[in-house]
């Protein structure tokens, strides 16, 4: 077992959860009604080792909206569809040290990475660019649904549509991209800025979102199911960028202290995968500043301690 002493594991995760759970701090995105009315008060932490143990509190069973927790899952189908060498012909690597809509491009031109929001633009537009839009809709959606061992993966509607309502700046972001000439050639980029609406809106519970983040841990493995989803090199690569350009404007913040690649979206989930050992979700919707989740990043620090995950933690 690679926990021995998951019920230990166990209790630590609930005392962590009591604590947290006091912390009231951040406020609901209010960018679109569908996140600002969102009960506040939804907490959840969920586990899946490696090995398939599993432990969860709180409002584990309560779907979320993904947001930005779309962009890690969907690099790595990007990668495995191309390899890295075409997929960073068109995006960067480099965290953009800037909030996750900020409208500027790096000095080529491109994205600075694929966990922000220009960047993850640009990767929708590399999905599957030869099928109709609701094949690649589909395509990503198994990949969610094969990753959380076969689980029931979700879509907002309502989200989607006030997503596409208040979308200046991600129009924005796709036209300085069409002007700079950095997307491939016959990119539709109506049709690309409604792909990355939907992979925004997809809804999945922590309990299911821990285990896709197990199956990151696990290498590409769905550790329940033993089906292999993504190359190990694919999920190296993805990991490395979550490590470096996760959690926005935090991220260099967050690879300090916290130490282990995690992503975060503008619904309240921080996701977090402790590589060889098990994958995490912290689900609050009260976000900070930056947007990412007060507790999530809170949960995490306390379990990190606890833990002694931190990349450097074994020196
Ligand atoms: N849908 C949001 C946007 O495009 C996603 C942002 C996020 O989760 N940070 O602005």
């Amino acid at each position: 077992l690679i926990v021995p002493d998951f019920s230990e594991f166990t209790e630590s995760i609930e005392k962590i959860y009591e604590i947290v759970k006091e912390v009231k701090d951040g406020e609901n995105a209010s960018y679109i009604p569908q996140l600002a009315e969102v009960d506040s008060n939804l907490f959840s932490i969920a586990a899946c080792t490696v090995d398939g143990q599993q432990c969860d509190i709180g409002d584990s069973d309560t779907y979320f909206c993904v947001q930005s927790c779309s962009k890690a899952i969907s690099y790595c189908i990007a990668v495995e569809e191309h390899g890295i060498d075409y997929v960073h012909k068109h995006v960067g690597k480099e965290p953009s040290g800037a909030s996750f809509n900020k409208n500027f491009l790096n000095p080529d031109n491109l994205p600075h990475n694929p966990m922000i929001n220009s960047g993850a633009i640009m990767i929708a537009a590399l999905i599957s660019p030869d099928l109709e839009m609701y094949k690649r809709y589909e395509y990503v959606k198994r990949y969610w649904s094969s990753l959380a061992a076969g689980a029931r993966v979700g879509f907002q509607n309502a989200t989607y549509l006030s997503e596409k309502d208040t979308a200046s700046r991600n129009f924005c972001l796709g036209h300085m991209m069409m002007d700079a000439k950095a997307f491939p050639e016959d990119t539709d980029l109506d049709n690309i800025l409604d792909f990355y609406f939907q992979l925004c809106s997809l809804e999945v519970t922590s309990k299911d979102m821990a285990i896709i983040a197990a199956s990151l841990a696990n290498g590409g493995v769905c550790p329940m199911t033993n089906q292999r989803i993504f190359k190990e090199d694919t999920v190296n690569h993805c990991l490395s960028l979550m490590h470096s350009c996760g959690m926005y404007d935090y991220s260099g913040e967050w690879a300090y202290s916290v130490g282990i690649p995690a992503k975060s979206g503008v619904g309240g989930c921080v996701f977090l995968v402790v590589p060889k050992v098990m994958g995490i979700c912290i689900f609050s919707p009260r976000l900070d500043s930056r947007g990412n989740s007060v507790r999530g990043i809170e949960a995490s620090k306390l379990l990190l301690k606890e833990y002694t995950m931190h990349r450097y933690d074994n020196l």
